[in-house]
């Protein structure tokens, strides 16, 4: 399988700027080939070959082209048919899919080389290498994992984030990457979380991301049932409702799942153990009063994402019994029971106090840990700085010390 391995990279001004020139001039080649491909007659579409062999008339006619790396334009013109066939895949899924747009300055925001063209130097001093892009020139790249070797790369991205950071991945064939050695988990590199009540997840460092507001997605779904329902059943007006309410429908299922998706990558770069309470066993009590969002939100499609994305990712995702999780003290063990409307957890037994969710969730990864016997397990001892994605939030209780990353890519 392909794997791709990102790095952090730190161009120095000039290269970046050379590097974000080349970067607009193959998403002009890309526009330039979009349109090309979609002049043909539909039955005869330009292959990726032949729109290689057209990109050397264009570099003829167009000098600007012929300043980029010619393998990299290839790859660019060759991206075409890749975007063609994963249009087709959503199609076959059900999926309306526009055509191929075209892309306005700064929309295009990556260069790709394929086999050829670049260098991964991994001697550039402590913890970096250098990635040699032809035409470029040279990046450092932070090696915060084994860089690697230049032969087994089969492609390598330059890419400039929409914060302005830059980043470069490896696509490499490979296994699936090991899962780390429990007895060298760093416990501050585990998370526990907790399916909120109020939010969507509350983790063991008490963040907590907010449930996706579909509000407006759900007015929309209920005025688009409501006018089918006034509609003569059968006829050629109520055909074409139908087919709005089932859109409606579809728009709230990709915002869930591309919400799903991003948080899952994220929970699994950022931490090698991901402990998570198996819904299964959690008492019914505790989910009905907020079963509407709990069933949108669908909790165990999202688990199967995340111990997928554990696989993917090399992070160990343990589910744990998450009974007596929200009554259990985290700083004794002592059990009170606490009605779904008392948010704070307060220990009798220890005078411990913190918000229910927070609690509940160290205690997660407290049973987590111990169940892959990491040690020591008390959640509380461990430091409370994390990357918060763009999507999170933190509760009042915590410092705002935290970077926030925009933009992470759904997968
Ligand atoms: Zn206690």
């Amino acid at each position: 399988m392909d794997l791709t391995l990102r790095f952090r990279a730190y161009p120095d001004e000039d290269t970046a700027s050379e590097a974000w020139r080349h970067i607009d001039i193959h998403r002009q080649i890309r526009n330039h080939a979009v349109r090309d491909y979609y002049r043909a007659p539909r039955n005869d579409r330009p292959s990726a070959y032949d729109q290689h062999r057209k990109l050397t008339e264009w570099k003829q006619r167009w000098s600007i082209f012929a300043g980029v790396s010619a393998h990299a334009a290839q790859q660019t013109v060759s991206q075409i048919q890749k975007d063609q066939k994963t249009l087709k895949e959503h199609r076959k899924n059900g999926r309306k899919t526009g055509r191929l747009k075209w892309q306005g300055a700064g929309e295009f925001r990556s260069v790709a080389y394929q086999s050829e063209g670049f260098n991964v130097n991994h001697t550039t001093g402590h913890d970096f290498g250098t990635l040699t892009l032809s035409k470029i020139g040279d990046v450092p790249i932070r090696a915060h994992r084994d860089l690697p070797e230049t032969e087994n790369v089969k492609r390598a991205i330059l890419k400039k984030e929409r914060t302005g950071a830059w980043a470069v991945c490896f696509v490499v064939e490979g296994e699936q990457p090991e899962k780390p050695d429990p007895d060298e988990i760093d416990p501050a590199d585990c998370i526990g979380v907790d399916l909120g009540i109020q939010s969507y997840i509350h983790t063991s460092d008490d963040l907590s991301v907010e449930c996706l507001d579909l509000s407006d997605e759900y007015d929309q779904y209920a005025r688009e049932q409501r006018s089918l329902d006034r509609k003569q059943r059968g006829s050629a007006n109520w055909e074409e409702q139908r087919r709005k309410v089932a859109k409606a429908k579809r728009r709230i299922r990709w915002k869930v799942l591309d919400f799903q998706h991003k948080l899952s990558t994220w929970l699994v770069k950022e931490y090698d153990v991901v402990a998570v309470e198996d819904l299964d066993v959690k008492p019914m009590l505790e989910t009905s009063q907020s079963a509407k969002n709990k069933q949108d939100a669908a909790w165990s499609r999202f688990l199967d994402l995340l111990e997928y994305k554990g696989d993917l990712y090399g992070t160990h995702v343990v589910r744990v019994d998450a009974r007596g999780t929200t009554k259990e003290c985290n700083e004794c063990g002592v059990e009170t029971s606490k009605p779904l409307w008392v948010r704070e957890h307060s220990c009798p037994a220890c005078g411990h106090t913190e918000d229910r969710d927070l609690n509940a969730a160290k205690n997660i990864l407290d049973r987590g840990l111990n169940s892959l016997h990491v040690g020591p397990g008390r959640s509380e001892s461990m430091p409370v700085e994390t990357v918060l994605p763009a999507f999170a939030r933190h509760s009042g209780r915590v410092d705002a010390k935290h970077v926030v990353e925009a933009g992470s890519p759904a997968t």
